[in-house]
């Protein structure tokens, strides 16, 4: 196939591409919508610039090639930015500076003083300076997130970007005169270049559209097993972790220690201070009992006002004291709303485990029991089963 072939195939498929994207992007989450929009229009643009090349003869000398080479620059800008607002970085103003200034650049270069060489190797720069700072963005930035598509993409970002470094030292040395023509036939490069440059918008969109599933499916998965309210593991997760630990401790010999927390007088803060003090109040008493939780426990919002606490005996040794240590915790930092510092107290009924529990409820129906107790003796209070 000739160049220019090549690159009509490599545009369709760009085109495709984004056109695909640009379908899919208002089913995308609210949060994924604007880095789809970015990645959309910078393959757009570079799929602009390949038609550009390949109808360059019928446009003024002159004119094609900065345009495409401003399109290229811009494109790849694009990707990089999807890239920062996917990882929720902001935007910068100076991302844009390579891009503008390699524009003045080659608009010099084919204009005012024509230097095809200065134009490549100017052209080669910021592409490939941009396209590593898109690796760094993919390799350092993000949450943890380490899918597969991610580093694939990365590794692409980073092979482009060689072989743009790679292609700019090789006109060099062939020391490319003013008449160059990238589209010419003959060097196996001019072969190579729109089937690598067509890398990033047709492969690239792919992974990055496999790292917007992903990053989908792991939001699926923290909403389904969290309380959205206080970021704790919900019921349906503290069900599934009690059951696990159980059948541990029964293989192991241990028993397992279950704490059941609800908070004093809970709806005299909802009816004096309104039910978003009341909010605030669940998710200051989820954070105590969480920095309060030691090794493995396990602490989890059981519904309403009612927390559970799974023991790790191993780091606490005594039940009993591992519950005054949570409820002196809650006790002991006032927390403030509406300008006043409230005291938030809770009482928790401890139950442990015992040879012939088969199922957590068993345990939680005992520690309700102590619970009601702990209520009954004056709140503020822990007992244990
Ligand atoms: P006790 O000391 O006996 O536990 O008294 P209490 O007032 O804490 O208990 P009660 O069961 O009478 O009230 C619990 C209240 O918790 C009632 C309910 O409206 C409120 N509640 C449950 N879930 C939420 C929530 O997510 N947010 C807020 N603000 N209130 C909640
Ligand atoms: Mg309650
Ligand atoms: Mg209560």
């Amino acid at each position: 196939m000739d160049p220019i072939t090549i690159f009509i195939v490599a545009t369709l498929m760009m085109l495709a591409n984004g056109g695909v994207l640009g379908l899919m992007h208002k089913d995308l989450p609210v949060s994924l919508q604007p880095c789809a929009e970015t990645w959309r229009i910078a393959t757009l643009l570079l799929a602009g610039r390949a038609v550009l090349y390949a109808v360059q003869y019928e446009l003024p000398l002159g004119l094609g090639s900065p345009m495409a080479n401003g399109m290229v620059m811009l494109g790849c800008t694009g990707y990089w930015r999807a890239l920062r607002q996917f990882d929720g970085a902001p935007d910068r103003w100076w991302m844009w500076l390579p891009a503008l200034a390699g524009i003045g650049g080659v608009l010099w270069f084919a204009g005012v003083q024509p230097d095809t060489p200065s134009r490549i190797l100017l052209l080669s720069g910021v592409v490939a300076f941009v396209l590593m700072a898109g690796t760094l963005q993919l390799v350092r930035g993000g949450t943890g997130e380490r899918a597969r598509s991610r580093k694939a993409l990365a590794g692409l970002f980073f092979l482009v970007g060689l072989f743009v470094l790679f292609r700019a030292g090789y006109f060099l040395v062939r020391k490319v005169g003013p008449s160059f023509d990238i589209t010419g036939e003959g060097a196996w490069i001019n072969t190579a270049s729109p089937l690598v440059t067509a890398l990033l918008p047709v492969v690239g969109t792919t992974a990055f559209l496999f790292m917007c599933s992903q990053r989908i499916g792991h939001q699926w998965e923290l909403a389904a097993a969290t309380d959205y309210l206080t970021g704790l593991a919900n019921r349906r997760t503290l069900l599934a972790e009690g059951e696990n630990r159980l059948a541990t401790a029964r293989q192991r010999g241990t028993h397992l220690a279950l704490a059941l927390v609800d908070v004093d007088h809970f709806k005299a803060i909802n009816d004096g201070h309104g039910h978003e003090v009341g909010d605030k109040a669940l998710q200051h008493v989820a954070r105590q009992l969480q920095a309060t939780a030691r090794g493995l426990d396990f602490v989890a919002r059981h519904g309403g006002e009612e927390f559970v606490v799974l023991l790790d005996l191993g780091q606490h040794g005594d039940a009993q004291a591992a519950g005054e240590r949570l409820r002196l915790a809650v006790a002991g930092t006032p927390f403030t709303a509406d300008g006043a510092s409230l005291t938030i107290t809770i009482s928790a009924g401890i139950a442990l485990q015992v040879d012939g529990d088969t199922t957590l409820d068993q345990i939680l129906r005992r520690a309700d029991d102590a619970l009601y107790a702990a209520k009954r003796s004056g709140r503020n209070r822990v007992e244990l089963a």
